[in-house]
């Protein structure tokens, strides 16, 4: 069967939109050709469609089209341009400018954005799902989300996620309700809720597949999760997919991000060679993308991989350009997790002074945050380094402060999903001073502190250690006729043998490269969302919330460009209609503000079905309309507005049930040679008025 043949049956497939799987098509397709495809640029999928015709083997054929069908249809290949232009333009909706605001400062000022964010939902309160300007709700929470896991309050952050889940679900747009569900496989990831973040990821894998650029986000998320969860070559085969597609559909962004993740994973397999290069490229792509956070974030997780590799001096030389290179607007936590890693190199790399020194600055500053993960576990380093190094005292002193911080401060935390981690690593922290104390001799003390750590770190142990444990103190026990110190001692060392092995697999560095790999996915990923974000908010911020048409400046806008193209043709003439509600006033007090902005939606659809493509329509102002028709004369555009006032007038507009009449008065005016848009519409505005003085329910023409 020849691939002509197939033919309808592929286009077909292709027209139905049916959701595609990227999985298939980089498996199927042959590699030169994929090179080809990406040098030629302009009609890559035109090209493929015509390929597809003449290839013979049918397979190929089949994804070369479905191929050409995606790439023609990418709603993303224009996002670079569209960015540079929107970066230009100042979008004028106040509730807007107030979000945007809140979004500039979420990292720099967060108190000042989450006051913005609260004022804002405060005002909106009152609006209904359905509206339009809601959206700005969904956003607001996503941001409180960010800005409160940032400041390491897990609790908080949940819940505003959560909201803002409720709210998109509430709305029909798949685009906002997939960055959210994006927003939440990121959170759930970084706080360690690898089940739930995994399973909202495959969720939306079934439910996203219409809009690509969703997909491949949601599938970059999940590589993460994959990643965490130490399915490596689950994750490899994501990222290939999300990398083929990146480099096809021309996503810079999405394509460094996926090298970033993939030279994670190989640095996972102990394959560094691969991993350095991967990350090397990703950190040059992030730097071209003018992305300097995401670009430190690669230099960072260079330096683990140098480190692992035991070339200390580029480790740390590559990890103080990290940094440097972060930019200052970035949470302070990212600041603190970067030095901290950098602490630790020099401890590696034995110069154990400047390490100290770091970690007596920085281990403070992390346990003012309410996630107490990072800080316990840079403490932990800390102890254990100086008991190794025989300081025993200053390895006692800072344990007792960092235990004197968390007496405080984790008992409030009970039902946050940090307190399991935190109280992990704080089980560390004693068991790092029972040491201390042990080797000075202070065996009571040790007994004590190693009691509190097997009783907190029971609970996230397999019961079945604990009863190996009392089964081998036991056999020492029978065997040897110990003293109950000399037992405390055997009990200690087996203990610390079970840490060490722990601790290998569990090391501060591989724990917070990942960690810091998925804050730079997530990272990255808000820089993505907030480019859409603009995307929506230039709508946002040209069309009117209420009615979704245009509002006054887009009209002003449009108007012009309009002007451009008469400029352009034979002749150069259009007309204005004004059209104001009557009585008005009489909706909102007889029945309701509701009623009146019902009765302005209903208006709003009546007119922009009675008008012609080609006019422009826009809410001028409360109750007033204002439409532009170009290139006809005053005649036509008084028949057209007659035909406007008699289609309100007719049919009816309902408000719970009660049949309501609206009529209204329209002014028209045609524009003369030599006279600006703000004269012509001046002449609308003063028939409009004179219709309104002569009896309402008509159409007034200007007349010089
Ligand atoms: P007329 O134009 O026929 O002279 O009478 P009117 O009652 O329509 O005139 P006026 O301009 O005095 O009143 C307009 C009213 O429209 C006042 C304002 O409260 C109301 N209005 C403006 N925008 C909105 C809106 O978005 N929603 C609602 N419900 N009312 C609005
Ligand atoms: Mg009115
Ligand atoms: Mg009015």
């Amino acid at each position: 069967m020849g691939i002509t043949g197939d033919f309808p049956l592929y286009y077909g497939l292709m027209t139905q939109g049916r959701p595609i799987s990227p999985s298939i098509l980089p498996r199927s397709l042959p590699r030169p050709l994929l090179h080809r495809i990406r040098r030629l640029g302009a009609f890559p999928g035109l090209f493929l469609i015509l390929v597809a015709w003449l290839v013979p083997a049918p397979a190929q054929g089949q994804s070369l089209l479905v191929l050409g069908d995606l790439y023609n249809s990418h709603p993303l290949q224009i996002r670079p341009a569209l960015d540079q232009a929107l970066h230009n333009l100042p979008p004028s909706d106040p509730l807007t400018i107030r979000l945007l605001q809140a979004r500039d400062l979420r990292f720099s000022d967060p108190q000042r954005a989450v006051q913005i964010l609260h004022a804002l939902l405060e005002d909106t309160q009152h609006l209904q799902t359905m509206h339009p300007a809601s959206a700005l709700r969904i956003y607001a929470r996503v941001f409180l989300s960010q800005i409160f896991f940032f400041q390491g309050d897990s609790t908080a952050s949940l819940e505003q996620i959560d909201q803002a889940s409720r709210a998109a679900s509430g709305g029909n747009d798949s685009l906002r309700r997939g960055l959210v569900a994006i927003e939440k496989i990121s959170l759930y990831t970084t706080l360690g809720m690898l089940e739930q973040a995994l399973q909202t990821g495959l969720e939306g894998l079934q439910q996203f597949t219409e809009v690509q650029s969703v997909y491949l986000e949601i599938l970059l998320a999940v590589a993460g999760v994959q990643l965490a969860l130490n399915r490596t070559p689950e994750a490899l085969v994501s990222l290939r997919s999300v990398q083929e597609f990146a480099s096809l559909g021309n996503q810079p962004v999405l394509t460094a991000l996926s090298q970033a993740a993939l030279g994670l994973s190989h640095h996972f397999d102990r394959d560094f060679s691969r991993a350095i290069q991967a990350v090397t490229a990703a950190r040059d792509n992030f730097l071209d993308l003018d992305l300097p956070g995401a670009a430190a974030i690669q230099d960072n997780n260079l330096a683990q991989i140098y480190e692992a590799q035991g070339t200390y001096a580029r480790s740390i030389t590559t990890q103080e350009r990290a940094i440097e290179q972060l930019p200052r607007d970035l949470p302070p936590s990212l600041h603190q997790y970067m030095r901290i890693n950098l602490a630790n190199l020099f401890i590696r790399a034995g110069q154990y002074s400047r390490g100290y020194d770091m970690f007596e600055v920085e281990i403070p500053k992390m346990l003012t945050q309410k996630d107490f993960r990072w800080g316990f576990r840079a403490a932990e380093v800390y102890i254990t380094a100086r008991s190794n190094q025989g300081d025993f005292q200053q390895a006692v002193n800072m344990a007792n402060s960092v235990l004197a911080i968390s007496a405080v401060s984790l008992p409030g935390l009970t039902s946050d999903p940090l307190q399991g981690p935190a109280r992990r690593n704080l089980a560390l922290i004693y068991h790092a001073r029972s040491r201390a104390f042990e080797a000075q001799g202070r065996y009571f003390e040790a007994l004590d502190d190693f009691r509190r750590y097997h009783s907190l770190s029971q609970s996230s142990r397999a019961a079945t250690t604990s009863t190996q444990l009392g089964i081998i103190r036991e056999q020492i026990a029978a065997t040897r006729n110990l003293t109950e110190l000399e037992l405390l001692q055997k009990d200690l060392e087996i203990q610390r043998l079970q840490i060490d092995r722990q601790q290998s697999i569990r090391n501060l560095l591989l724990v917070s490269l990942l960690f810091l790999g998925i804050l730079a996915l997530l990272i990255t990923l808000v820089y993505l969302r907030s480019v859409r974000q603009s995307l929506e908010f230039r709508r946002m911020s040209r069309h009117d919330f209420l009615t979704g048409l245009y509002n006054r400046r887009a009209f002003v806008e449009q108007a012009v460009s309009m002007l451009e193209q008469l400029k352009a043709g034979p002749e150069e003439t259009y007309a204005i209609i004004l059209a104001d509600v009557d009585h008005f006033k009489r909706f909102n007090d007889t029945y309701g503000h509701e009623c009146g902005d019902e009765a302005l939606k209903w208006i709003s659809g009546t007119l922009k079905e009675a008008l012609r493509e080609s006019d422009v329509l826009a809410r001028w102002g409360g109750e007033e309309f204002i439409m532009m028709l170009p290139n006809t004369g005053l005649s036509a555009a008084e028949e057209i507005a007659q035909r406007l006032r008699k289609q309100v007038n007719r049919q009816i507009f309902t408000f719970q049930s009660h049949p309501l009449e609206i009529t209204m008065t329209f002014g028209v005016s045609q524009r003369l040679p030599g006279q600006g848009l703000d004269q012509v519409i001046a002449h609308a505005d003063q028939a409009l008025y004179a219709g309104k003085q002569n009896g309402r329910n008509q159409v007034n023409s200007w007349t010089a």
